[in-house]
């Protein structure tokens, strides 16, 4: 059956007659019902991906590709007038996620369905999920964020389960998404929730009664943790999850006939962050309950778990207070001190203990009794294995393992930018589709002239593309002569976004001194910062107020224009990514762990100016120092400052007067006349007192190789050569390829 067909039957007329709405309904049974008639992924083992966060964007156009109707529905919508483009902005994006750690969890799920294999994904399913961001007065804001709607790809199932904590109890129920695998089998992404959830608990904004538990479990994702409260709300968030998906595990084993102890045949437990490592003393009270020795039930448990690290960033590796877990989970305490006590007993050493100072180590426990502890690209791997997690690689060297992280090519190529989607399919060939590393014939092209003007044409229909949006969407104007400079990512100090601001306000001074731009420079951010962070709120108002000074400034608002979309979330990247010339991955060395983002520029044509740090040290070795743009310090001399405590903001500031400039800049009543000064001087006193994330080190250099880069953008030609480059290169950063490494290495499926 057509959608045409299938829509006449739903409605009971032909779709040129149906509201876009309606015809947005119609696919999504559509699609929903193709989906059910795709095999699933079938097989004795079963792979378990535990996350806090699935951030997986909109599913209508992903699934259509999936399941090879997209070109099919397409035309039967123009043929009626209408466009699919239109019926998309009637989905709203599901709100489950947050950021890379969020997106990464959504690009397995739809690699591991394109590879065939048996993994489903377990999460939860937060009704207003992560906050709406919305500026004010310069100001970020948080609104409630709902995205649940009668019509959504979620489906009830009859799966309930009961969930204790101290004191009572919840009924669970689990909602079902189907993954489609591209030209593949489907696989499930199973969210919990509680029927008991009450949105009228929302006061203002994001504001809510954090002690009624039974009515916000599942109402957002990350709940202000500045207090106990909230803090609190995340323990039972997390065993909520964790309970689920731990009977969940055990019933389905049983299911297909395991007796429990071989539970390690049927199942294996990826858990992603620490955010949901209690399954491990959940399985094994539940493996107890239904007849197991405490013996046994570790035994199997170690057996089935693995732990992804995502960052060496001390706040991310969880602490829990005991008297919080006493409170929540009173059941899991004696199983974790017996799990602490076995290994105290063992190894005698407080550095790798479970429990110190009244703390539950949750990566610990991950570690000690897991099968695989991994890092998420080269260079975080080793530095969890020399540094940070250096205790536990002298004892289980065999445990720790690197998996690069890796996106989907479907999603971040073939649905967001079929212009180049096209041209490489007319020059290579459509096998890059099933194997990305195919792309590297590209190369050959790289010195036919033809060949790159045709990829710097596409470059340009996009940029059209984003203008017309953004002026659409957000009311902001750019200019598609102008080249586009991305910085898009969560907002965190050690990312640097601040960094790039005071590059901003160096080239607000040029152009006033009279050194004007070869050509227009849009600087693109987009960021959401935690609604405690305070300083990661301060450096979103300092970059609005400097783009409204500049938008009213003729002299400088010709050649310099900067941006800050609002409520940047993976539809926006959707677009921002095909339409951009170089992009930002500006962490201080040694703190991003991979990035993601990088990776979805880079397959775009879009060249990288980085550090050092993450996945970019693999796509320098890749595409080489004439296609990507490296400065600053590395890990290693980042780590040294850190460890002997010598870092001094004022001594750079002191020494350079550029900089003063620049920092000075924050203060200045030019900046006080459209900011606030309690903000701004906050950041500024930060930069200069503490600049925890070592931005001032490396702002010279910043500043010299940016200049690099705009420079070369203007030999045109030169440029379609480096992004050939980087596209062609960027075959190893699928997540087909991540996917492959996790089931060969740790999964075995
Ligand atoms: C890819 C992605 C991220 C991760 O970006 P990084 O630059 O790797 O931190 C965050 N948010 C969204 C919406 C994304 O698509």
């Amino acid at each position: 059956m057509t959608a045409n067909e299938y829509i006449k039957v739903r409605f009971g007329r032909h779709m040129d007659q149906c509201t876009n709405e309606e015809i947005y309904i119609g696919l999504l049974e559509y699609v929903k019902d193709q989906a059910k008639n795709k095999e699933i992924a079938g097989g004795k083992k079963k792979l378990y991906y535990i996350s806090a966060e699935f951030l997986i964007g909109k599913l209508l156009s992903n699934n259509l590709i999936n399941l090879g109707l997209y070109d099919e529905v397409k035309a039967e919508l123009e043929a009626c007038g209408k466009s699919l483009a239109e019926i998309e902005e009637i989905e709203v994006e599901p709100s489950l996620g947050n950021g890379g750690l969020g997106r990464l969890a959504a690009c397995f799920l739809d690699s591991i369905a394109t590879l065939g294999l048996n993994g489903d994904g377990v999460g939860l399913a937060y009704h207003m999920g992560l906050f709406k961001q919305v500026f004010k007065d310069n100001l970020q804001t948080e609104e409630p964020n709902p995205w649940m709607s009668d019509h959504s790809w979620m489906t009830k199932t009859e799966r309930t389960y009961r969930v204790d904590f101290g004191g009572f109890n919840v009924t669970s129920r689990m909602y079902d998404i189907d993954v489609t695998g591209y030209d593949s089998v489907t696989t499930k992404l199973h969210l919990f929730d509680v029927d008991t959830v009450d949105e009228s608990i929302i006061t203002d904004g994001i504001n809510f009664d954090k002690s009624e538990f039974t009515k916000n479990l599942t109402l957002f994702l990350y709940p202000d943790d500045s207090d106990d409260n909230g803090r609190l709300l995340r323990v039972y968030q997390q065993y909520f999850m964790v309970s689920n998906a731990a009977q969940l595990i055990l019933d389905e084993a049983v299911e297909k006939g395991s007796n429990l102890h071989d539970l390690a045949d049927y199942a294996v437990i990826q858990i992603n962050d620490t955010h949901p490592s209690m399954v491990i003393p959940e399985l094994i009270r539940l493996l107890q309950i239904r007849g197991l020795t405490m013996d046994e039930a570790i035994d199997v448990v170690s057996k089935c778990c693995a732990y992804t690290n995502h960052t060496i960033l001390a706040e991310a590796l969880e602490k829990w207070p005991i008297h919080f877990m006493m409170k929540a989970v009173p059941q899991l305490m004696p199983i974790i001190r017996e799990l602490h006590n076995r290994i105290h007993i063992k190894y005698n050493n407080p550095e790798v203990d479970i429990i110190k100072d009244g703390l539950v180590h949750m990566a610990h426990m991950d570690i000690h009794y897991g099968i695989s502890i991994n890092g998420v690209a080269a260079l975080h791997t080793e530095i969890l294995k020399d540094t940070e997690l250096n205790a536990f690689y002298k004892l289980y060297p065999e445990k720790f393992n690197n998996k690069t992280n890796g996106i989907t090519f479907r999603r971040w190529l073939l649905y967001s930018n079929p212009e180049l989607s096209k041209l490489i399919e007319e020059l290579i060939g459509p096998g890059f589709k099933k194997d990305a590393t195919e792309l590297k014939k590209l190369e050959q092209y790289m010195n036919d002239d033809a060949v790159v003007q045709r990829f710097l044409d596409v470059k340009n229909t996009r940029k059209t593309v984003l203008k017309n949006y953004l002026a659409k969407t957000q009311g902001i104007n750019i200019d598609d002569n102008s080249v586009y400079d991305i910085q898009i990512k969560r907002l965190h100090e050690y990312k640097r976004q601040q960094m790039n601001a005071l590059y901003v306000i160096n080239k607000y001074f040029e152009i006033k001194e009279g050194k004007k731009p070869a050509r227009p420079i849009t600087v693109i951010f987009g960021a959401k910062a935690a609604p405690a962070y305070v300083i990661a709120k301060d450096i979103i108002h300092l970059i609005l107020c400097l783009s409204e000074i500049i938008d009213n400034d003729p002299e400088v608002s010709p050649y310099l224009k900067v941006v800050m979309v609002e409520n940047y979330n993976v539809t926006l990247a959707e677009k921002l990514i095909p339409a951009c010339d170089i992009h930002e991955q500006i962490s201080l060395a040694s703190k991003e762990a991979s990035g993601t983002s990088n990776m979805k520029f880079m397959l775009n044509g879009a060249v990288a100016i980085g550090t050092m740090d993450g996945a970019n040290v693999e796509m320098h070795e890749f595409v080489g120092d004439d296609n990507i743009f490296i400065f600053g310090e590395d890990s290693d001399t980042v780590i040294k400052r850190y460890a002997d405590g010598s870092y001094c903001s004022r001594d750079y500031y002191e020494k350079d007067a550029n900089l003063k400039k620049c920092v000075d800049f924050i203060v200045s009543d030019k900046l006080m006349e459209v900011g606030k000064k309690e903000n701004l001087e906050r950041l500024y006193n930060e930069l200069l007192n503490k600049d925890w994330f070592m931005t001032f080190p490396d702002f010279k250099d910043y500043c010299e190789t940016k200049e690099k880069a705009y420079s070369a953008y203007e030999n045109r030609t030169e440029w379609g050569r480096k992004m050939i480059k980087n596209i062609a290169n960027a075959g190893f950063f699928s997540s087909d390829r991540t996917i492959a490494q996790y089931n060969q290495d740790i999964w075995h499926l």
